[in-house]
């Protein structure tokens, strides 16, 4: 017994003042049992780290390790508690288990990895033996010791951007670092006052250190970027321009289409597509359809030639190319007279002094389109999210790209 106490006493890791007192094995509930006894005359006091005279024994607690061979093995104990002068009687923390946590450290870890490299969670929870509950909290400790780590990097370049959470419900709005391509924080809503949570996330020194923040012309995340981050160029993203103007496209297309089936025309039937490709990603046979319609002089052909003319905006080196070009542009689209083309030239108009920063910081959300896809993955995998909070444990655990090892 004195080895194989020793044994266990070595493969835990455990500092001198614990000892096992004995290790039980259960074939009937394929269980180890270890029970371990606390040796030592003193102990650390948990808020102020002095050293303390042992005081008495808490009640005895339980927490599962890594399996022995395929048995379950649980490590049982009292911890000690200790009598500091200032903090009164207070329990001792466990060298092998987090606060508050029914599992060893390395059980933690484990889990952890696991659960990071199995898509499917429920597929992980079987493997660990573990409920959704627990997983979740096991989730939860390991997003906030990652957090807590987050607090002194620095971040330069912000995109804000919202997302539908479940059909049916209201949007979540994220906050994504460009240059790392991770998910910074999740909040529930669009308002400003959910921004401004949003951004609060970063503490001052991180909020000092952006430069400048993307996002679409939606009221609310302007103004909270203002409010909070004065000093950051706010850059409209260029993808939501885009789609602005190929949705006035299709406006004027489904009204053109419209007044040309009443008269029998049905040519613009069918052409969606058509004009929401790019010209260099067309095939012969589209190529070969648009050439068709442009040589109708369509209307849509009209806006659909003024949005693509737009591109180039992106492309110029410098503020100023950009804003003769806009310029230029801006009277073509007068010219034309097309009502949701003008609309969306006024709404560029409006915000101009925040398109032209692309030409400072070249940044998009594009980044964020495309962690879109993981936390799509998440949203799969949870149909069960009855509460926001499990959402954003785990698109901080799968997309915050967080450091959460155990441990310093
Ligand atoms: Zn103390």
């Amino acid at each position: 017994m004195q080895s194989l106490s020793s044994h266990y006493h070595q493969l835990l890791g455990l500092p001198s003042n614990w000892e096992v007192e004995n290790v039980n094995l259960s074939m009937s509930s394929r269980q180890v049992e270890i029970r371990l006894a606390f040796t030592g005359k003193q102990g650390e006091c948990p808020i102020c780290g002095q050293s303390c005279l042992i005081y008495d024994h808490a009640a005895e607690q339980r927490w599962r390790h890594l399996d022995t061979m395929q048995f379950e093995t649980i490590l049982v104990a009292r911890l000690p508690r200790c009598q500091c002068k200032e903090h009164g009687v207070k329990t001792v923390q466990a060298p092998w288990a987090a606060r508050h946590s029914r599992f060893t450290l390395l059980f933690e870890s484990f889990a952890v990895e696991l659960l990071l490299h199995c898509a499917n969670i429920k597929a992980a929870s079987r493997l660990l033996r573990l409920n959704w509950h627990t997983v979740n909290q096991i989730m939860r400790r390991a997003v906030q010791r990652g957090l807590v780590r987050r607090k002194t990097e620095t971040v330069e370049y912000l995109g804000i951007d919202e997302k539908s959470f479940k059909a049916g419900q209201h949007d979540v709005t994220t906050l994504t670092d460009l240059g790392e391509r991770r998910v910074l924080e999740v909040v529930e809503h669009r308002t400003t006052e959910a921004t401004k949570e949003l951004l609060a996330s970063l503490n001052d020194s991180q909020q000092a250190g952006v430069k400048a923040v993307s996002v679409d012309m939606w009221k609310p995340f302007i103004h909270a970027v203002q409010e909070l981050l004065p000093k950051a160029d706010l850059v409209h993203d260029r993808f939501h321009i885009s789609k602005y103007l190929n949705e006035a496209v299709d406006l004027v297309r489904r009204k053109e289409c419209r007044q040309l089936d009443k008269a029998g025309d049905k040519r613009l039937i069918g052409s969606t597509y058509v004009w929401l490709r790019n010209p260099e990603n067309m095939g012969e046979q589209q190529q070969a359809e648009l050439g068709k319609l442009m040589d109708a002089e369509f209307r849509t052909g009209k806006a659909w030639s003024l949005k693509n003319m737009f591109r180039a905006f992106w492309q110029l080196g410098c503020a100023d190319a950009g804003t003769f070009f806009f310029e230029y542009w801006s009277k073509r689209i007068d010219e034309v007279g097309l009502v949701p083309l003008t609309k969306v030239k006024e709404l560029l108009q409006r915000h101009f002094g925040n398109v032209l920063t692309w030409f400072k910081h070249p940044i998009t959300n594009a980044v964020s389109e495309g962690l879109n896809s993981k936390i799509q993955i998440v949203k799969a995998s949870a149909r069960g999210f009855h509460r926001f909070e499990s959402y954003r444990i785990r698109i901080l655990f799968y997309c915050g790209k967080l450091n959460m090892a155990i441990g310093s």
